[in-house]
């Protein structure tokens, strides 16, 4: 009796979590129509921030470029070998930013630092190649005159913080965050003050490229995917989510009101690859679902109203989400989740099994790779799914019933996060009009028959949830087959594939093309 009572429970919240084909439909539209308002103004909810880069890369390209990456407590330094044939090798090395030089009185403090790290890096990896430039240099007695271009490493640099950017190797800081506090900084170009330190100390390094890790996503991906047809869209499903594109140049029309020379456009290409920052898609909840569970998230969270999908969608929410589900049935007194089997009393709620200290009581504890737990559990009794209530989440011998309750609705949150995606991918997909071309499709009932590699749309992903939450893609591919003008035969030319690494050999990529483009 009692645990029928659990079962019923745990369906009707499962249930609230259920996102219908029509529901995918309607948020595929909605999302094709933002990306389009984006394109065309400033201050959309979804930004479509121009990133300056017009090409994607076929595998082919070859060279050793220089990458950095400061998103927040590390700086990363790395030198990349492209081999030329989707392969390379990385060399790399990673320091921790001291404090005081992330709430320093001036740039040239932290920027000087940061430079100092790529020379220690050059003269440990690439001491040749260092010492070669400072001959010549001392030869000829000037910097770049005696520096034959190919001797410089063109060097692309991640920065992960709010900037805007106005050409490939030009953005200002807009804001600091992640602990980062210098007022200097703000409204200067952040290329331009690293370039400044390297050459203080006579690097021969040039900041070519300012990278976003989602554009860095795309271009690892495209770089390394089997194909050579090129990769459409990058998209990171981790802590936070977000995706970068290729646009046809034509349609970002708002190029022109950014500021953007025309010397800052290489139109050579007629393409652009779009940073969508979709994690604000539908910030006013036009198609969102939005549970109870959602909506106190959201109210009790630091910035209500703002990045409403990716609060539906990621890594950092999932987790949340769950636990306000989970609590949501332990303080109802007619659904007996973790009650106490030892107990007669009738009052569940004061003989629950859950410890005053459990994670469940506090926000944010409980973490979303427990989703992928419970949503996995395949052991009899979930007992794996037991083991990390009791374990981690401070919840005493827990029932094969009480597991099982957990399970259904983990899942219902990760299949839901799952089809929401889709749904991004879904829009790109179609607002691209990738699948008409270079062919029509040419239909087929043969669900065996192979799809001709010129057919295929290639989509890069990164991030913890897609990888290691189970059967997240084929979530995605049962939804994007829901979508009308994708459908079966649409999904299989969809290839969906890990990308690696974009703040490494993404960067150098991004400086790759940048350097071509010049
Ligand atoms: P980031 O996006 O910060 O670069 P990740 O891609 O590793 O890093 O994403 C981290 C996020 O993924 C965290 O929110 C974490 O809760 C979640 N996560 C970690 N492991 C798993 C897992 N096994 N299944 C699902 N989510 C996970």
């Amino acid at each position: 009796q009692n645990s029928m009572a659990l079962a019923a429970a745990a369906e009707r919240v499962a249930a609230e979590f259920e996102y219908s084909a029509q529901d995918v439909n309607r948020g595929v539209q909605e999302f094709m129509r933002e990306m389009d308002e984006g394109l065309g103004k400033q201050g959309a909810t979804m930004s479509q921030i121009p990133t300056y880069v017009t090409a994607v890369p076929n595998g082919t390209e070859k060279g050793l470029y220089m990458a950095v990456d400061l998103g927040g407590t590390n700086f990363r330094v790395c030198s990349i070998q492209l081999h030329g044939n989707s392969t390379f090798s990385l060399t790399q090395s990673k320091v921790k930013i001291p404090q005081e030089l992330m709430v320093a009185k001036t740039s040239k403090e932290l920027f000087a630092f940061l430079a100092k790290q790529i020379e220690t890096f050059l003269k440990t990896h690439h001491n040749d190649h260092y010492v070669n430039h400072v001959e010549k240099r001392r030869r000829k007695g000037s910097l770049f005159e005696g520096t034959h271009d190919e001797e410089v490493f063109h060097l692309g640099f991640t920065f992960s913080f709010p900037v805007q950017q106005s050409g490939i190797n030009k953005g200002t800081l807009i804001r600091w965050t992640k602990g980062f506090d210098i007022k200097d900084t703000i409204g200067k170009d952040v290329c331009a003050l690293l370039q400044k330190e390297i050459d203080a100390l006579d690097l021969p390094v040039k900041v070519a490229a300012l990278v976003n890790d989602t554009v860095g996503t795309l271009m690892a991906r495209s770089y390394t995917s089997p194909g050579k047809t090129g990769t459409l869209l990058g998209a990171i499903f981790g802590t936070g989510t977000n995706g970068a594109y290729v646009e046809k140049l034509a349609r970002v029309t708002k190029l022109k009101k950014v500021g953007a020379g025309k010397q800052d456009v290489d139109d050579s290409t007629g393409e652009m690859i779009i940073n969508t920052e979709w994690g604000s898609f539908d910030n006013h909840l036009s198609v969102l679902p939005n549970t109870p569970y959602d909506k106190s998230l959201d109210a009790e969270s630091n910035n209500p109203g703002i990045q409403m999908f990716e609060k539906r969608v990621s890594g950092m929410f999932l987790g949340e989400i769950l636990r306000r589900a989970l609590v949501g049935l332990i303080k109802d007194p007619s659904v007996p989740l973790f009650s106490d089997e030892h107990s007669n009393q009738n009052d569940v709620h004061s003989t629950t099994n859950i410890h005053d200290n459990s994670p469940l009581w506090s926000q944010w504890a409980l973490d979303t790779s427990f989703l992928s737990i419970a949503s996995a559990d395949n052991t009899a009794g979930l007992k794996n799914t037991r083991q990390t209530l009791d374990s981690d989440y401070g919840v005493s011998a827990p029932s094969a019933e009480d597991a099982e309750a957990v399970r259904l609705i983990a899942s219902a949150v990760g299949k839901r996060a799952a089809r929401l995606s889709a749904v991004a991918i879904a829009a790109v997909i179609l607002s691209t009009g990738k699948l008409q071309h270079p062919t029509d499709i040419a239909t087929t009932n043969n669900a065996t028959l192979e799809v001709n590699e010129d057919e295929v749309v290639d989509v890069g992903v990164d991030g913890s949830l897609v990888e290691f939450y189970p059967n997240f893609e084929e979530f995605i591919r049962e939804a994007l087959r829901e979508v009308e003008g994708i459908g079966k035969e649409g999904e299989r030319r969809v290839r969906i594939g890990i990308a690696k690494d974009g703040s490494g050999v993404g960067a150098a990529l991004i400086a790759l093309v940048a350097d071509r483009a010049m």
